[in-house]
Order: structure tokens, then sequence, then C-alpha cells
């Protein structure tokens, strides 16, 4: 993109390469756009274009941006108290602990407030340290779980390759993943009962004596949006139930709505131990996050001091934007909506272009919450960019529909279509025909080559 010509943008542009340092980048060569306002689904730049957010910025505006009741909480709180320490009470705070706590699985009534998700991991992390005095803890390779030094470790993706400085404690092991099955299952039931059987085999190997718990991405995300099979989650539940395991599920992403329930754990009648959220929660308009803690580990630090804690934990900006949020996305039925247009809209609409594009290997999804799972050639399933890298067909892919003036998530070989769950049909309608479009120039890129 050329640098905006409007001056306030331009000088944002400049000041940005002068002095910002970008996450997960090769500093020199950005060329972040400059975006000055947002509204909706939508974010303009500093020229005045207009986008359709299919990203959701990093999955986190599920209510969209700007929404007037969100915006004015955090005004109305503003004016009263912008900050107060942990220690004390506050109506943000507690109404905010209320309302997650009601839409939580029962049994899980407490919560501890974090700036953001890997936050809420650290402290999901040592609760099941300390509750279980045992030190180890197990998450899969198809996983992202934060950028904090606990966090990174657990993570699989290979984001975690140059994050590793020595930390002990951390396992990992294959979750349940049909279209490339690490056990060469050709069923979903195949597939849990081997992935079930393998996760059985990695706890007696590392001693189940060792293991505080096993983190798991209700959803993986970032990882690929695969939703698990049937029963394999229920089965994670009674492996830590017969070894004193805690479950985590770490919900930063896949909670909130974006799955088209509150929680993702709500479609397979499992009940964790421990949740960690964040994102979606108040949708990122202030940074919140946490964990949501069953009755049993709670009760651990009822005489035992909680050895942990931050400055701004349920800060009450945030707070009040997550009531806000919550109230919004309860009131307006949002939750059911992203659901409704997942089953209606999203899913057939992307298998229908599953037929026409040969670099569409797979489709997956629910919710607001779905991936294309991009491939050279289908019967191999060789992927359009290497595991942990970038190829120049998904670069022209994400530039072309960025002229087109949408807004795309990717991640290695695969474009996810996650815009908020607030997007009106027409608007999902706009994006899914310039996906559509810019896929034919990914078609050429495959062994089959472009197909009109
Ligand atoms: N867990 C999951 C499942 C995530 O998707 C993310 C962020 N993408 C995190 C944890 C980390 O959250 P944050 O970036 O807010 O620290």
């Amino acid at each position: 993109m050329p640098a905006p010509t409007d001056p306030a943008a331009r000088r944002a542009y400049e000041l940005d390469r002068a002095h910002v340092f970008h996450s997960w980048s090769a500093q020199g060569a950005l060329d972040p756009m400059v975006v000055t306002r947002a509204e909706g689904s939508y974010v303009w730049d500093g020229d005045g274009r207009r986008y359709l957010d299919f990203s959701s910025q990093l999955v986190n505006t599920n209510i969209g941006h700007q929404h007037p009741k969100v915006v004015a909480a955090i005004k109305a709180q503003a004016d009263v108290l912008c900050t107060i320490g942990p220690p004390y009470a506050n109506t943000a705070r507690s109404e905010a602990a209320r309302l997650i706590a009601e839409r939580a699985p029962e049994g899980l009534n407490k919560v501890f407030f974090t700036n953001a998700g890997a936050e809420a991991v650290e402290n999901a992390v040592r609760m099941a340290r300390l509750h279980t005095g045992r030190q180890k803890v197990l998450s899969t390779y198809r996983s992202y779980h934060g950028a904090t030094t606990t966090a990174i470790n657990l993570t699989g993706d290979p984001r975690r390759w140059p994050n590793e400085f020595g930390n002990a404690g951390f396992v990992h092991f294959f979750g349940p993943f049909l279209y490339r099955s690490p056990f060469h299952a050709t069923t979903e039931a195949e597939e849990c009962a081997r992935a079930l059987e393998h996760l059985e085999q990695v706890i007696t190997f590392e001693g189940p004596g060792t293991i505080a718990a096993i983190i798991l991405e209700t959803v993986p995300g970032t990882a690929g949006i695969m939703p698990p099979p049937p029963g394999y989650l229920a089965g994670v539940r009674e492996l830590c139930d017969r070894h004193g395991i805690v479950y985590i599920a770490d919900e930063v992403m896949a909670g909130f709505g974006r799955t088209g329930t509150w929680f993702a754990v709500d479609h397979y009648d499992v009940t964790p131990d421990l949740i960690t959220f964040a994102k979606g929660v108040n949708s990122g308009y202030v940074p919140l996050g946490g964990v949501i803690i069953s009755d049993a580990i709670a009760a651990t630090f009822d005489e035992r001091v909680f050895p942990g804690g931050l400055t701004y934990s349920g800060h009450p900006l945030a707070c009040a934007a997550a009531v806000a949020t919550i109230e919004a996305m309860t009131e307006e039925r949002i939750v059911e909506h992203a659901a409704e247009l997942g089953e209606r809209v999203i899913g057939p609409r992307l298998r229908e272009m599953a037929e026409r594009h040969p670099v569409i290997g797979d489709v997956r999804g629910l919710g607001v919450f779905w991936a294309l799972d991009l491939v050279v050639d289908r019967e191999t399933k060789e992927p359009l960019a290497p595991y942990g890298g970038s190829s120049p067909a998904i670069a022209e892919l994400m530039g072309a529909a960025k002229k087109a003036g949408l807004l795309l998530f990717n991640n290695y070989h695969r474009i996810h279509v996650v815009p908020p769950c607030t997007i009106s049909e027409a608007e999902l309608e706009e994006g899914l025909a310039i996906l559509d479009e810019v896929l034919s120039l990914a078609d050429a890129h495959t062994t089959v080559g472009a197909v009109v």
C-alpha cells in the first residue's frame, strides 16, 4: 500500500515507522495501514477508504466496532472512576464477574481478571499447579495460547520455536484433526478414539502424578479452527478426573459468542475446571481477560493465599465495557445471530465455493469462526504455504482482497473467515463475493490450475 496522502494519516504512518516496534514482525519491511475510524463491520484508512473487517481485528471485535452502548458505558465509567486497585470492590468489576459466571458452565462461579489472554493462561496454569502440587502441563501441537513465557511454551504452533528459552514442564501431544489426521484415521469416531488413546499414553509415559493440567482450546483458533469430534472433550474430562489433572479450556478466542454459544464448551457438554477468556468479553474496547474458576479450585485459596496479582486486575473501564458488551449481546441476541449465520450462510457458502475452487482443501468451523485450508493439491493435501511459513500465493490473495476492500485473517496456508458476530447478511455476502473472486488467483497456484 502507498503511504497515505492525508497529512494527519501520513504523520501517523511516519511516526509509526520511526518509533513503533510491532508484534511478530521483522521491523524493516513493515507497511502498516493507518486506521482512522471504525463502525460496525467496517474500518476506514487514512485516505478515507472503507474496508469490511472479516478478521474482527485479531478475532476480538465480536460485537463489531464502536457499539454505541459499549462506548457510552466506557464514557460513563470514565466520568466517575477510571482506575481502582485490585483489593477494592467496585460495581463494574462485581457486575462483570456476575455476568460472566452466570454464562459459564455450572460450578464455575469466580472470576480472576487479567488484562488479556496470555495473562489468563499464565494464571490458570499457576492455579492448577498450586491446586495439584504438580508441575507439568500438557497442550496440543496445533494450538496458540499467548506470547508470555508460560503461554508461548504451551503454544504448539511454530511461534513457540524461537521462544523456547529452556523452561521445564511443558509437554505437547496431538489433538484430533481428521483432515490431516496424525493417527491415519478416516472417520471422526476413529480420530476421536485414537486421539484419546494417544493422550492416555502420553499421560502414562509422563507420569500421571507429575501432571498439573491439560490445556486445550475448545475449538483451536489460530492453529486452524478445528472443531473436535463428538466425544473427544468428554474423553479428556474423564482422563483428567481419573488422574486428578486440572482441565483448562482456553476460550480466549472461541468464547463470548464466536462459535454461536456463549462458550464453545456449550457445544460439547463438558465442564472444565478453569476457563480462560479475553477478546470477545468486551470486544477489546479496553484490554480485559481472565480465568473462570471452579468452586473446588477456588476453595483451595479460601485459607491459603493466592500468590498472584496484577495492578490492573478488573480495571473499571474494561469491566464497564464487559458489562455493556454482555448485556447488549444478550438483549440483541447476537450469540444466536452468530450461530444462525454460521449454519445458514457461512458454512453453506464456503462449501459451495470449495466445489468451484480447487485451492480449497477443507472447510471447517461453526458460528462466525471458519477456516479455509488452502492446498496445492487436494489429493496430497500439500498446504499452499509451508507449516510455519508464508507463500507468494497467499500474499497475492491477501493483497487483492485488501485492494477490493476486504480485510482477512491469514495464518500460514489458511484463510479464516471470522467477521464480527454482529455482521449483517448483506455485509457477509459482500465479503464472501470478494473472497470468492480472490480465491481464483490462488487456484492458479494449484496443480489443477485456474478453473473458470
Ligand atoms: N489463547 C488463545 C486461544 C488465543 O487465541 C490467544 C490470542 N490469539 C491467546 C490465548 C493470547 O491472548 P492475548 O493475545 O490477549 O494475550
